[in-house]
């Protein structure tokens, strides 16, 4: 192919020795084609260097010198060293400071050649200043390369990884485009590329890099001429079209279990519904049930926001699966929730001929050694427990359903794990809270979606209020007066992995203080992780009955703990919990017929970032909105606190920036897939790609 260049190692670059090679592999880049798929951080326009006569106070400029001397110079604040270094050209002057940063003396020496890019300031009657300028030494030796790959022309700006600066990585992307063929293979369909006017695969790449002299800065800082926007879209429709090839295997894939509804199934589900269902519960339902009583096995993702109503839409699908003879399996991610789902589930079949069992981590050995024959035998129609359901040696005599419930991270993984027993069974995985569009097409592209929209009437809005911690005596007033009222009350901690011990220990300290020195009168108690889970059962359902008014407690109620009655949650060090962590938990109030509260206390100093999550949670209580300004404000690598969900990493594209060329490749790859209308050649390419880049075509 003449493309081979792409796949080609970048150690076969020139300057590309085994350190830098292994430095780049550190960051993802292996091949050529990963060089060229890394966008620039930014560009700078270098192409007019100024003249330094030329400068005015308050300007941007790119200026190119000879560095007459450079030194580090004390300040009179202790500690604090100013390097500057003083740079001329044909025309005059000017002083470069950078502020402590030391290490540039070994950097910066005289006689160098730089270019210099930063603001112009006055610096007294001597002249013009640039203070911390991005700055890039020029050296002699390399006057093999054009010097315009540096300077007098608009430059890309590379992250550094390890020891290749941006410097050498200009080059290198540079050395590589000089080698791609005058044809590359285009994995667009043409009509695409076409239709949106946009450069060929090549001329993208060149102009993404080095952009001709004539394109608009601003547009190239924001990504959107055209040479980048197609390379996004690229990204994204290779992406997109592998997740649509998968979709498309499953539904080859037979189950053994396949469902039928009719009217004795509806009648069975009216008969367990403790309330009427909402529209959006009714909805998603629909959607769900007419997947169950498909050939292939469903993969199916289940939003909603805190609260809405999810389990009882899992429940009625269960249900389903049960008339037909068929067993359930119902998995919550920890001991605490899948007790509790047991206990909801027990009662709301409770007038049903279905037996319900709960397999937790804390049953004896003797009431496994009855329990495990008995969901072989198919005795038991339903089973909840912990994830490690599907993973242990359960076997089940008819699994047609697999609920995976509160599910951020490990709905891959899972899935994998049936597919890999050679169990088909239909999945629904249930999100905690809302996950932003853009991330449910990547991130569980490979899943269709159903979202519960809307809450079950009665809910009242809880009132979010954001507190220093100076204003602490006021906050414990409004939780007595809820007590008195006969409410009861969440105190929550933040739970660090790095200081869980000392967390732990605040946590502990802080439910004997309120117990001791702040409500004496009230039965204060407290909760977390480490607790033994006879003990963690005892607390939660001395809460659940309304005889523990306070519950202390770290993250571990954070999924799903459903007790009406709480009123009140102060969560401590609002400041340190994430945006779709805190809705989680408010969502733990406001279940009740109640007015709510959910105070956010905090300790300074917090950061920007802090300030507008807490300042985001005080105006909405909106799920889905928090969840698109969690993404914003976090980035879509650590939106589910860590990168596990075992899909890929994009490479040009930007969750929040490019949601516009995500939904339009989602929406062509899709149905060029399903048309059949994908070539041999591109469909061989985006398997190849994934093959390469995720190696898990196969899972799922
Ligand atoms: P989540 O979607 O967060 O898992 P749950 O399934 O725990 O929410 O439901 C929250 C609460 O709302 C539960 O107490 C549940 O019984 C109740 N609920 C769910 N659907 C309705 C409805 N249609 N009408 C009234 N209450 C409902
Ligand atoms: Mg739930």
């Amino acid at each position: 192919m003449s493309d081979d260049v792409f796949r080609l190692p970048l150690q076969y670059l020139k300057g590309v020795g085994p350190r830098k090679a292994a430095d780049l592999k550190k960051a993802g880049l292996l091949t050529v084609e990963d060089l060229l798929f890394r966008f620039p951080l930014r560009y700078e326009d270098r192409s007019r260097l100024q003249a330094i006569v030329s400068l005015k106070p308050g300007q941007t400029a790119a200026v190119s010198g000879e560095v007459l001397h450079a030194s580090l110079q004390p300040t009179r604040r202790a500690g604090f060293r100013l390097f500057t270094a003083l740079i001329q050209d044909d025309s005059g002057q000017v002083q470069a400071v950078w502020p402590n940063q030391a290490f540039l003396k070994d950097v910066i020496r005289a006689h160098q050649h730089i270019v210099l890019y930063g603001k112009v300031e006055y610096w007294g009657s001597r002249g013009m200043q640039i203070t911390d300028p991005e700055f890039e030494l020029l050296r002699e030796s390399e006057s093999d390369e054009p010097s315009t790959i540096h300077t007098g022309r608009i430059v890309p700006v590379y992250e550094r990884t390890g020891s290749v600066t941006t410097n050498m990585q200009r080059r290198f992307v540079w050395q590589a485009l000089e080698q791609l063929p005058a044809e590359l293979f285009d994995p667009l369909p043409a009509d695409i590329s076409a239709r949106e006017t946009w450069p060929t695969r090549r001329d993208a790449l060149c102009q993404a890099h080095f952009p001709e002299a004539t394109a608009p800065i601003e547009a190239l800082n924001a990504f959107r001429t055209p040479a980048q926007r197609r390379l996004i879209f690229e990204d994204f429709f290779v992406f997109q079209a592998g997740l649509a090839l998968r979709r498309q295997k499953n539904a080859q894939v037979r189950k053994a279990l396949v469902p039928t509804v009719d009217d004795r199934v509806r009648q069975a589900a009216r008969a367990v519904l403790p309330f009427k269902l909402t529209e959006g519960q009714r909805s998603a339902l629909a959607e769900i049930v007419a997947d169950l009583q498909q050939p292939w096995p469903m993969q199916r993702l289940l939003q909603g926001d805190v609260g809405a109503g999810k389990t009882i839409v899992a429940l009625i699908a269960a249900l389903v699966a049960m008339e037909n003879g068929f067993q359930v399996a119902f998995m919550a991610p920890t001991e605490i929730l899948a007790e509790q789902h047991f206990r909801t589930i027990s009662k709301w079949l409770a007038a049903t001929r279905f037996r319900v069992a709960l397999l937790s981590g804390k049953i004896t050995a003797a009431q496994r050694r009855t329990l495990l024959p008995s969901i072989e035998r198919g005795d038991l129609n339903l089973i909840v427990g912990t994830h490690a359901l599907v993973q242990e040696q359960v076997k089940f005599r008819a699994l047609a359903l697999a609920v995976i419930d509160e599910q951020h991270r490990f709905g891959v993984l899972q899935r994998a794990t049936l597919a890999a027993k050679g169990l088909h069974p239909d999945v629904l995985v249930m999100t905690a809270t809302p996950i932003p569009r853009t991330l449910a097409l990547t991130e569980c592209g490979d899943m269709e979606v159903s979202v519960i929209r809307g809450l079950p009437p009665g809910r009242k809005p809880v009132t979010t209020l954001v507190k220093p911690d100076s204003r602490r005596p006021e906050v414990y007033d409004l939780v007595r007066r809820e007590i008195q009222a006969g409410r009861q009350a969440y105190v929550i901690y933040p739970l660090v992995e790095e200081s869980e011990k000392v967390d732990l220990k605040a946590a502990t300290a802080m439910a004997e203080h309120l117990a001791r020195d702040i409500f004496p009168e009230l039965k204060v108690a407290l909760l977390h992780g480490r607790m033994k889970s006879d003990e963690k059962d005892t607390v939660m359902r001395g809460f659940v009955a309304g005889q523990i008014h306070i519950l202390v407690s770290t993250t571990v109620v954070e999924v799903g703990v459903d007790v009406a009655n709480a009123s009140v949650m102060i969560i401590e060090h609002a400041e340190r919990f994430g945006l779709s962590q805190l809705h989680q938990l408010r969502g733990r109030v406001g279940r009740g017929t109640h007015d709510s509260v959910c105070v956010l206390l905090y300790q300074a100093p917090w950061s920007d970032e802090a300030r507008a999550r807490l300042k985001a949670m005080s105006e909405t209580n909106d799920g889905f909105v928090i969840a698109e300004r969690d993404l914003q404000l976090r980035g879509p690598g650590d939106f589910f606190g860590t990168r596990q969900s075992g899909l890929p990493q994009l490479r040009a594209g930007d969750l929040t920036r490019d949601a516009d060329l995500l939904e339009l490749a989602y929406a062509e790859a899709r149905k060029r897939v399903d048309d059949h209308t994908l070539s041999d050649a591109e469909r061989n390419y985006v398997e190849s790609v994934w093959q390469r880049q995720f190696g898990l075509i196969n899972v799922g």
